[in-house]
């Protein structure tokens, strides 16, 4: 038995090799040293080769390797009878061992059956032509896209498909723009735009690896189009971004200069009784000056400067730089935490802005409360998947849906003396670290930050 097996494998690979008669005298050979072995043995020998075999090659390639693999074994079967009388038993188990060959046969063409079902699954257009240019199959996608049933065109070459009377115009005229510029021109890619908006990708596959068969696959990318477009517009984004960065600061400096001379006046007008005057330009300055400031910082063109950190330290910070204000404005600054070791790979100077941002917003609708109740203010951190989430709370005043629908825009602001621009930029900082800002907030009752960041491993 074990001898047997050693000798099938290098008898049988070389028959597959070959394919020449010559080499089945080996399993004339084998087939006469079989007697008293079982039918289902010989096919599991058969089999074991034959997997070893095909390991190695594609699955088409497979399928037609196997079917030369079995005249090997019908001539080792012949060999085999022959060596016996034809009594029932072997008669019969002739016929077991016929039954085995086509399951196993069928077995394997139930493989190459998947390999094609899921070709006709693919979210793709798949066509094949074979080499005298007549379509042997199309998938279910690409008759949806041809708008026909799927056994309408097999068989048919190009000329006949133009000619088809199932297909409407628009599509004709496509195919034929299609044919052109990949079979005529050879060109291996064509993108279009169907009338109906979707943008396509056709590709045409040819050569040695299919045998002189043509693979035209067409897929519809109108959502990498519309990534690619949306990508164009936020570099021109970037662009404008960055020459206001450059007006921005080059504006700071007059304003400077301003505030000196402002200042140098005072006294004369103080002695015209026009004080206020002063005061006025003065605060006007300051706050075009914070304008400024807030824009520059948000618009910094240069990545994020990133070191790893435990988020909680961060907090720590933050909660301690606001402690002094909080306590001004009858507010307590709480922190919460569960894990010490929340780390996190940031900018830290633009995300201690960020906590810095939200803290202060949260001071400023406890104030606006007008000392209703004692101003409460929580800051948690906590694990979230692969994210720490870092909520603020306040029981500040809350807002309404209009404003909240509108909390991110730059210069959208309700306080007198805002600028707007705290949460659009602590939203652009958050965004370039790869997290995230989410908002809940209840009128009268208060509100509630989530800021999200991915956590390092
Ligand atoms: P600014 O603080 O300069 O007004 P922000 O961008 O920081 O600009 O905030 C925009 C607006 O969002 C604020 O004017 C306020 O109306 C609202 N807002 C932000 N945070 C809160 C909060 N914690 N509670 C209530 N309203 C808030
Ligand atoms: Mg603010």
């Amino acid at each position: 038995m074990q001898a047997i097996r050693k000798r099938y494998f290098p008898a049988l690979a070389e028959y597959i090799r070959n394919g020449n008669e010559a080499s089945l005298y080996q399993a004339t050979e084998l087939g006469k040293l079989l007697n008293g072995i079982n039918p289902e043995e010989i096919i599991a020998i058969h089999e074991e080769c034959m997997q070893k075999i095909v390991a190695n090659v594609e699955s088409d390639e497979a399928v037609k390797l196997y079917n030369r693999s079995f005249i090997f074994l019908i001539e080792l079967m012949v060999a085999y009878r022959f060596r016996l009388l034809p009594d029932k038993s072997t008669e019969q188990k002739f016929t077991e061992m016929r039954e085995m060959l086509f399951h196993s046969n069928r077995s394997f063409e139930m493989v190459k059956n998947k390999y094609e079902n899921v070709l006709q699954h693919m979210d793709s257009g798949i066509a094949l032509f074979d080499s005298d240019g007549i379509l042997s199959f199309i998938n279910l996608q690409m008759a949806k896209l041809l708008d026909i049933p799927r056994k309408t065109l097999i068989g048919c070459n190009i000329r006949e498909i133009l000619l088809h009377r199932r297909i409407n115009l628009t599509t004709k005229r496509i195919i034929l723009r299609v044919y052109k510029e990949t079979i005529l021109r050879r060109n291996l890619y064509y993108e279009l735009q169907h009338p109906d908006g979707n943008h396509l990708l056709v590709t045409v596959t040819y050569g040695d690896q299919l045998d002189g068969d043509f693979l035209i696959s067409v897929k519809d990318v109108s959502e990498y189009k519309q990534i690619e477009q949306t990508a164009f517009q936020n570099d021109k984004l970037a662009m404008l971004g960055k020459i206001a960065a450059a007006i921005a600061h080059e504006i700071r400096n007059p304003l400077t200069s301003i505030r000196g001379f402002i200042q140098l006046l005072r006294p004369h007008l103080l002695q015209l009784g026009k004080e206020e005057y002063a005061k006025i330009i003065l605060t006007e300055i300051d706050r075009a000056n914070d304008i400024i400031y807030e824009f520059l910082n948000s618009s910094k063109p240069s990545a994020p400067m990133k070191q790893s950190i435990s988020i909680v330290s961060l907090l720590r910070e933050v909660v301690m730089l606001t402690e002094s204000e909080s306590l001004m404005r009858n507010c307590q600054v709480q922190l919460e935490s569960y894990e010490d070791e929340l780390m996190v790979s940031i900018d830290v100077k633009q995300v201690k802005q960020v906590i810095l941002n939200l803290v202060k917003n949260s001071l400023d609708a406890i104030e606006e409360l007008n000392g209703e109740r004692t101003g409460l203010i929580s800051v948690i951190a906590r694990r979230d998947e692969q994210y720490v989430e870092v909520t603020i709370r306040d029981n500040g005043r809350g807002m309404d849906k209009t404003t909240m629908s509108r909390l991110f825009d730059p210069f959208f602001t309700t306080k007198e003396a805002g600028t707007g621009l705290g949460l659009s930029v602590s939203y652009r900082i958050i965004r370039n670290h790869g997290g995230s800002i989410r908002v809940d907030s209840q009128v009268d009752q208060g509100t509630e930050f989530n800021v999200y960041l991915p956590l390092v491993e």
